[in-house]
């Protein structure tokens, strides 16, 4: 039987710069019969281990519509990411996953989607965004709105260039702090909602980012008409073994790590007022 608390061995084949501080890993499990058992939905997140260093979750960056590629996009934040950012091709890290409930791809069928994320908030979102534009024709309208504090911290620059050449995606980036070469807009996220047009009965939102931005664009979507239901959004929290057991993400009854982080706006609501 296969025991969950132990992790899987993976290789890291690809290690991408996006910012000064955030890389993109590409994971290949060194056993075939891991890579060929792990099947996850987009919003699902990692256990990913540094060898002595610890281990802590990671949203997976990349899209279950292409089961050979595993990403994850990581900012340096402290010991573990650090140690996570000076390995390099070929290195070896432990996975455990995938865990959490994930966005519902089903629901999303037929409905317009409007993605809103901020800063490293892209990187859950990408992997349903790719899942979708790969069935694009099950999908209505589809609108991206991404900001970041400054042209250096936008994640995924190629990505974002395709997208916008795309004619069935409608993308808007914008940055709060400008530099010399920065010719886009300028402005917290919210500020590109002047930008587009929503019909707020048949959208569902997905909002990822800080708290601080979920804050203000969650107010801005409800005052547009949206239901609380249909803005989805992924809760951080503090979290270890990922399956509910250890209580560090306990939230009243919930825990986030099993049933989330993906919630609605009204659940989110319920459990953390
Ligand atoms: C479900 C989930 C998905 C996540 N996905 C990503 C991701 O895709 N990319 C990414 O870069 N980060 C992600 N995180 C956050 C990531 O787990 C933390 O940045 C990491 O644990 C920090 O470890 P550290 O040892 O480097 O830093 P530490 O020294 O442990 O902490 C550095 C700073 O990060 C904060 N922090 C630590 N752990 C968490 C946590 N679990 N949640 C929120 N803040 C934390 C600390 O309060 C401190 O301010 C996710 C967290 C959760 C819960």
């Amino acid at each position: 039987m296969n025991d969950t608390f132990l992790p899987d061995i993976a290789r890291l084949v690809d290690v991408r710069d996006e910012t000064p501080d955030t890389k993109t890993f590409t994971l290949h499990f060194r056993d075939l019969k891991n890579r060929e058992d792990f099947h996850f939905l987009p919003g699902q997140f990692l256990e990913l281990s540094v060898f002595g260093y610890g281990e802590a979750p990671f949203c997976i960056a990349s899209s279950p519509t292409r089961p050979d590629t595993l990403e994850t996009t990581v900012r340096r934040t402290g010991q573990l990411t650090d140690a996570l950012h000076r390995l390099g091709n070929g290195e070896e890290v432990g996975v455990r996953g995938p865990f959490g409930n994930g966005f519902d791809v089903e629901a999303a069928r037929g409905r317009d989607l409007l993605f809103v994320a901020g800063g490293i908030g892209l990187p859950p979102l990408r992997s349903l965004i790719w899942n979708v534009l790969d069935e694009r024709s099950r999908f209505g309208k589809v609108t991206i709105l991404y900001g970041a504090r400054t042209p250096a911290d936008l994640v995924y620059k190629q990505e974002l260039k395709e997208w916008g050449k795309r004619s069935d995606v409608e993308l808007h980036f914008t940055v709060d702090m400008a530099d010399a070469s920065w010719t886009g807009n300028v402005g917290v996220v919210s500020t590109l909602f002047r930008q587009i047009s929503l019909k707020p009965e048949s959208t569902i939102a997905y909002v990822c980012g800080p708290p601080i931005m979920i804050r203000f664009v969650v107010q801005d979507l409800l005052a547009l008409g949206f239901k609380a239901e249909a803005v989805i959004s992924t809760l951080e929290r503090m979290m270890q073994c990922g399956i509910g057991k250890c209580n560090h993400c306990a939230i009243g009854h919930r825990y986030v790590c099993r049933d989330g982080p993906v919630f609605n706006y009204s659940q989110i609501r319920e459990l953390v007022e």
